[in-house]
């Protein structure tokens, strides 16, 4: 039978699980990225530039503080934030990055891990960019054993800290006015996190050139050689390894979503080509191996689509653990790198070519599978819970 393709959202979650007011703002979001950023998306890649004026341009829509999206205690419905975390991957998740980074990232760290008064100051100022920041843990020498191998050290003297040390692959440094950066107190040894204005003496910043994966993100290496900050800087209720741990924790139930929206875009993109490209007088998409790998991308679309969903429910209701999210985030993180293959052989020689969307999102799909913990740890997270025995320890 020919006919007209299907909708992606084949079980029905977008029109289920969100109000009026919030496709409305989803819907403007989808307007403004198909105007303002998909037909530069190839050449903005290809000169790995970072598109910052559209942080401005995305805050103008109010996507996180429009009364007409907030419940009676301020809160944004946790599926409509996952959805805009989707909407902006099946664009491009370097956009996603970039005002993720923002709104969700620093934002959480502020809101969890500020004093009351730290958050009432900071917290209004976030959602329209007037403060920007960023989360700095990861070292050069340190990335998946960051928890026990931090070097980066906090000295107190009096009502000031001197930092020194090095932190590594820091999305949106560089347009940051501070970095929250996390540091060993040198007096205790415990996890301590500091607001550290971009521009303080001491504080060094390098971009990190020639990825294959988010080109779109600045992506920092920092250099803190004596940084001196202000107690009044620390973000006062972390003080322990864990406190980070378990900010990180509210953020892992985004991660599905990313996956979700970019294997979307994928699939959204491989379709389209497959529709219009004609081989043996016909379009591929008529042919029976090509509508498998469709289907194959859109089976896995749908069930990471699924998966972050039910996350975000668990999330809800607190009762997300470390399991449900590192399960979420390895095994979504593996659909999505063959997800953007399938996209890829579908598309032929064009599949290699930036300017072809697969391209672009075969490349993303990389750095979604290590970042936000990589697919082993994560992977050893689940095996440590279904089996008792820690792979972790010596
Ligand atoms: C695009 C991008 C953006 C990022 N943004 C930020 C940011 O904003 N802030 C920030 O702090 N960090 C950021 N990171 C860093 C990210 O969190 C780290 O890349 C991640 O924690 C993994 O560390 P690593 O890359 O050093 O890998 P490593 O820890 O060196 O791991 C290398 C390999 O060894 C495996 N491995 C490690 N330990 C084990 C083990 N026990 N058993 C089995 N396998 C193991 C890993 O799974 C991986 O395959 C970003 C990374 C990327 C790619």
């Amino acid at each position: 039978m020919n006919g007209a393709a299907k909708p992606t959202d084949l079980l029905g979650y977008y029109d289920e699980l969100l109000g009026d007011a919030e496709r409305d703002k989803l819907t403007s979001l989808r307007e403004l990225l198909d105007q303002r950023a998909r037909p530069h998306l190839a050449d903005w890649w290809e000169r790995a530039e970072c598109p910052e004026h559209l942080r401005a341009e995305i805050a103008e829509l109010r996507m996180e503080d429009d009364p007409v999206l907030l419940d009676d205690g301020g809160r944004l419905n946790p599926h409509y934030v996952g959805f805009r975390h989707f909407e902006l991957a099946r664009v491009d998740m370097s956009i996603g990055t970039l005002y993720g980074g923002q709104v969700s990232m620093f934002r959480t760290v502020v809101r969890e891990g500020g004093s009351p008064d730290q958050v009432a100051r900071l917290d209004p100022l976030i959602p329209s960019f007037q403060l920007t920041g960023c989360f700095a843990l990861t070292e050069p020498g340190h990335g998946s054993d960051i928890a026990g191998g931090m070097e980066t050290t906090a000295v107190r003297h009096g009502d000031t800290w001197t930092i020194k040390g090095r932190k590594r692959w820091i999305g949106n440094a560089a347009l940051s006015d501070v970095i929250v950066v996390v540091a060993k107190d040198a007096a205790d040894g415990r996890a301590k996190a500091f607001l550290v204005p971009r521009e303080a003496p001491g504080v060094r910043l390098t971009d990190i050139s020639g990825k294959i994966s988010l080109r779109m993100v600045r992506n920092s290496d920092i250099v803190l050689e004596d940084v001196r900050v202000e107690e009044s800087q620390r973000l006062q209720r972390i003080d322990s390894f864990a406190d980070i741990s378990a900010i990180l924790a509210q953020l892992r139930f985004v991660v599905g979503w990313n996956a979700a929206g970019l294997q979307t875009g994928a699939y959204e993109a491989a379709l389209s080509y497959a529709l219009g490209r004609q081989q043996f007088g016909r379009p591929i998409a008529g042919f029976q191996l090509i509508q498998e790998k469709l289907a194959r991308m859109l089976g896995n679309a749908t069930a990471t689509l699924a998966m972050a969903v039910r996350l975000t429910d668990l999330h809800r209701r607190g009762a997300m653990g470390d399991e449900h999210a590192a399960l979420t985030k390895s095994w979504t993180a593996d659909r999505a790198r063959e997800t953007v293959a399938l996209g890829r052989e579908i598309c032929g020689a064009e599949g290699i070519r930036v300017d072809n969307d697969v391209a672009r999102f075969f490349a993303d799909a990389e750095a979604l599978y290590t970042f936000e913990g990589t697919h082993e740890v994560n992977s050893l997270i689940v095996g440590r819970a279904i089996t008792g025995l820690s792979a972790f320890t010596r």
